[in-house]
């Protein structure tokens, strides 16, 4: 240790805080450009539930200033890690790298049935998950999710249990993706396509219409099967061991020599896959570098191929959600609304705060129910005002929350995924 460091004990102690450098704390300058970003912070207009009051408590923490109190550790928890300060921030702070490796390594690691048994053992097994799913499958299709939805016995069930009713989406019985899609036309590329856990579970409709649109522009797509959860529900629940056994997992599964790209249509995966590189230290790194440096988000990889499908007339009003992963974490806005853009008859209307979070943030939405519900009241709030009546999310979880929040106050939304809108205008050329 440098004497500069031993006579300093904030930076001493930073220095035993695993995976922060202490320099990020110092890089943040207090100007405060970021709290007008921050979807706490504009519900509650609370300093300490803003960017700049959390890395302050942060520091306070590190430099041993103050203990980890529970007031403390409640405005950390209710930070929804949607990265919109790090957008808004002048000074280029890496909030993330703060707030994540802060809560997984200094809160307690929750050991609640809901945590062991739903979401570390259920979520990330897509075929488990799709096994629990069968009831809730027959049960919409007899119509008694409607009814339990629209006539509040949910709110009878156990609190967490009544959420996830009331998150389910429609489910429809897809079929399983083959190994692999051959190019239509030549083929311009290799994608392996990364089809995650909760999302094959309830979204795979989506899955087959993104194979179809990368296939009608020219790509082969590989859906490797003994491919894993991207470990995001496991890591940011301060699970690092078993967040990076399936970071590795997906390694030997997608990282193959035939694949110019690894293919994500979801947010959050993405963005997680794409930081493999930055959060277990050990001789397997480098490897996890390599791989996040084929990970692309769908729209983004599209964009660079350049579009050549044939599109149809789609007559939609339509608005565009910017998932926070996405927009925030990945820098991904304008890309899906180019693609978006192409599609004849479609009037993509502009969203108010349309990169404010919706509140689901993962699992967010579980667990901080009360912020995640004014946070989705606030974004249904904006979407009703467009006019539009479909809107256009690209993460999951986001879908599941709108969807959720239209169904509660009674409005009727089409809340679909880009690849969705691009395979019916593909569809539509061909009739
Ligand atoms: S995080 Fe950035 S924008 Fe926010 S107070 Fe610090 S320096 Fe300013
Ligand atoms: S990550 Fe989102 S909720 Fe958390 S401080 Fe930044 S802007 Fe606010």
């Amino acid at each position: 240790m440098s004497e500069s460091a031993a006579a300093d004990p904030g930076s001493r102690n930073a220095k035993s805080l695993p995976g922060i450098d202490y320099e990020t704390f110092l890089s943040c300058v207090h100007c405060g450009l970021c709290t007008a970003s921050c979807p706490t912070y504009k519900e509650t207009l609370d300093e300490n539930d803003s960017p700049r009051g959390r890395i302050y408590l942060m520091r306070a923490v590190a430099d041993q200033r103050v203990s980890l109190t529970q007031a403390i550790q409640h405005h950390l928890e209710l930070c929804l890690d949607c990265r919109a300060c790090e957008t808004a921030c002048p000074s280029g702070v890496e909030y993330g790298k703060l707030i994540e490796p802060f809560r997984n390594r200094q809160f307690e690691v929750p050991r609640d049935f809901f945590h062991r048994q739903i979401l570390w053992k259920l979520f990330p097994d897509a075929r488990r998950l799709e096994r629990a799913l069968i009831p809730a499958r027959w049960a919409s299709r007899l119509g008694m999710m409607w009814l339990i939805r629209a006539t509040g016995l949910w709110k009878l069930l156990p609190a967490k249990w009544g959420r996830m009713v009331t998150l389910l989406p429609p489910l429809r019985a897809v079929p399983p993706l083959p190994g692999r899609l051959p190019a239509e036309g030549t083929r311009r590329a290799t994608v392996a396509l990364f089809v995650g856990c909760v999302a094959n579970a309830m979204f795979r409709h989506v899955h087959w219409a993104t194979a179809r649109v990368l296939q009608a522009n020219g790509c082969d797509v590989v859906i490797p099967p003994d491919q894993a959860c991207c470990g995001a529900i496991d890591f940011h629940s301060g699970r690092d061991e078993p967040a990076r056994d399936l970071a590795d997992r997906n390694l030997a599964a997608l990282d193959r020599s035939d694949v110019d790209a690894i293919v994500v249509n979801v947010a959050g995966c993405g963005a997680m896959m794409k930081e493999y590189g930055q959060h277990w230290p050990d001789d397997r790194q480098p490897a996890r570098v390599a791989f996040a440096s084929k990970v692309r988000d769908v729209h983004e990889f599209l964009d660079e191929l350049g579009w050549e499908a044939e599109l149809g007339e789609l007559a939609i009003r339509a608005t565009y959600h910017d998932a926070c992963h996405l927009a925030h974490a990945q820098g991904i806005r304008d890309a899906p609304r180019r693609l978006l853009e192409q599609i004849p008859g479609l009037r993509l209307v502009p969203l108010d705060e349309s990169d404010t979070c919706c509140g689901a943030a993962g699992t967010y939405n579980l667990v901080q129910t009360e912020m995640a519900d004014r946070l989705a009241a606030r974004k249904l709030r904006n979407i009703l005002r467009t006019g539009a009546r479909t809107v256009v999310s690209a993460n999951a979880g986001c879908t599941l929350q709108i969807l959720r929040e239209s169904r509660l106050q009674g409005t009727r939304l089409d809340v679909v995924h880009p690849m969705e809108l691009l395979d019916r205008s593909i569809a539509a050329a061909s009739r």
